[in-house]
């Protein structure tokens, strides 16, 4: 039988209704609108097409949303401002800096100037360190990964015990999903392009959350039967037969996994709503906890 599908929209939709309700009650009850701020540095498509998404979906839900546009020969203490900026700014709650920075620029820097309660894409590395460190807890967590944990939440299958893979270690998608599938008690593999035998690792999970960057790079009889596939990809390919000329698959082989998954996210429709949603929601628990102190 084919896997369910996981659908990332319905579920985002949800959520960001619950969002804007809050939202609209918060400044009913307190006269504050939660604000994201965000930083973009140069005119990379990709990323000035995803802080537009951003900016919509914080108006949707209610929310003030602001972005500091740099040029891309910006230099670091520009950046770096832009940010300092943010933080002093008591109608931004929640800050942005949309990855990846210009080459020229110290990423690690610049995050670490971000206040850490305005951190709501928990990018900053004392959120990351916390994150992976026993008893400690983190302002907040990372977007996607934190999308990808409420993905598979949705299924209301246990994750305690089980055997997770996560392909990818970057400090914003795979690295914090395997902290996060770890702190909920699953026994978690991290792959990346140096480990040897994929396909015999990923056969032996039950979680599988792909985040490559390398369209349907994970075949489908990889997958365990049953598993959960989590597909964290989005690469576009030329499509001459979409009205775009492009069109959007993941890192699974979808097709075929859903042959032998049991729960399985779509690209597009899967983990993209669920980043969004989660920045909404931090960004909305940022403000209310700048209201309470
Ligand atoms: P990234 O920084 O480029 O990291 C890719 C990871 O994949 C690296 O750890 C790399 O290993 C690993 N990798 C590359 N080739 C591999 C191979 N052949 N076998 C196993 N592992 C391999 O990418 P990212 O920022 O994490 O993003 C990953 C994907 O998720 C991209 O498609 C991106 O567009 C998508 N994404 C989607 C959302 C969303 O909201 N939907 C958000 C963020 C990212 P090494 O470490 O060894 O190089």
């Amino acid at each position: 039988m084919p896997a369910n599908i996981i659908d990332g929209r319905q579920l985002a939709r949800r959520i960001q209704d619950e969002i804007k309700r809050a939202v609209a009650e918060q400044k009913t009850e307190t006269g504050t609108t939660p604000g994201l701020g965000v930083v973009l540095v140069g005119d990379d498509p990709a990323s000035a097409m995803y802080v537009r998404m951003k900016r919509r979906a914080c108006e949707r839900a209610g929310l003030r949303s602001e972005a500091q546009l740099l040029p891309a020969a910006s230099t670091q203490a520009e950046v770096e401002n832009a940010v300092r900026a943010f933080n002093c700014n008591p109608d931004i709650h929640g800050i942005l800096v949309q990855l990846p920075l210009p080459d020229h620029i110290d990423e690690e820097a610049v995050l670490n100037e971000i206040s850490l309660a305005k951190d709501v894409d928990g990018i900053h590395p004392v959120n990351l360190g916390r994150l992976g460190m026993r008893g400690r807890e983190p302002t907040f967590t990372p977007a996607t990964p934190t999308g990808v944990m409420a993905l598979i939440e949705e299924t209301g299958q246990s994750i305690d015990g089980k055997t997770a893979v996560v392909i990818g270690r970057s400090n914003i998608v795979g690295l914090p999903a395997a902290l996060l599938l770890t702190n909920a008690n699953a026994t978690v593999t991290i792959c990346h392009s140096r480990t040897r035998d994929l396909p015999a690792v990923v056969k032996r999970a039950d979680i599988v959350v792909a985040a490559i960057g390398r369209p349907e790079h994970v075949k489908g009889d990889w997958i365990k039967p049953g598993a959960i596939v989590i597909d964290v990809g989005s690469n576009s390919l030329p499509d001459p037969a979409s009205e775009k000329g492009y069109r959007y698959v993941g890192d699974v082989e979808f097709e075929a996994a859903r042959e032998l998954a049991g729960y399985i996210t779509k690209v597009p429709g899967g983990v993209g709503p669920m980043t969004i949603t989660m920045l909404l929601s931090n960004t909305l628990k940022a403000a209310q906890g700048a209201v309470n102190g």
